[in-house]
């Protein structure tokens, strides 16, 4: 399922690079229609997070971590909110969000991919920021920490997660104790 999303997500790249080629030989140098460009994004997009999100829900139910909220509207629109625990979860696409482990740079437009991922990048700080100011534990997992290979950094992440959890259950737990 993993590869799957990524592939999707390189191959909408690559299948937007190829045109290139092509218009390149006929000796046109600009790309993309506006249009054409926001398709390929909106592809890119959707795929590449629906099936992040899925697996990191597996990954908490692995750990046992329950209440989760999505689609807050806090400050940043976190992927997941534990209100109780006071967590914020990001889940980064690696291309939109500039993770250096991508060797997939696109060279053709590099400004306009570059710019676009600059702001993302800009507006990922400013809400990492802003909810630790109010508090929030703020956790942000790349896609590729997913990959197998990747594991202990994925585990390193979600250990804090799973502590608050369990911290707070053992706190609900006494209370609950002492009036009965
Ligand atoms: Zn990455």
């Amino acid at each position: 399922m993993s590869k799957n999303g990524e592939n999707r997500q390189d191959g909408s790249i690559n299948a937007a690079r190829e045109d290139e080629t092509k218009e390149e030989g006929n000796a046109k140098h600009d790309v993309f229609t506006v249009e054409k460009r926001s398709q390929i994004m909106s592809r890119v997009r959707s795929t590449g997070n629906a099936s992040t999100e899925l697996k990191l829900i597996a990954e908490f139910k692995e750990r046992k971590i329950t209440g989760w909220r999505r689609n807050s509207k806090i400050f940043g629109r976190p992927d997941f909110v534990f209100p109780k625990l006071r967590v914020a979860v990001f889940v980064d696409g690696c291309f939109w969000h500039g993770h250096d482990c991508r060797n997939t740079k696109p060279k053709d437009n590099a400004d306009y991919w570059r710019a676009k991922i600059e702001r993302n990048q800009r507006r990922d700080r400013a809400a990492t920021e802003r909810l630790q100011e109010l508090g929030y534990l703020v956790v942000r997992i790349w896609e590729c920490d997913f990959k197998k290979k990747h594991r202990d950094r994925l585990d390193e992440k979600l250990t804090p997660i799973a502590e608050a959890f369990a911290r707070r259950r053992a706190a609900d737990e006494a209370a609950n104790e002492k009036n009965v």
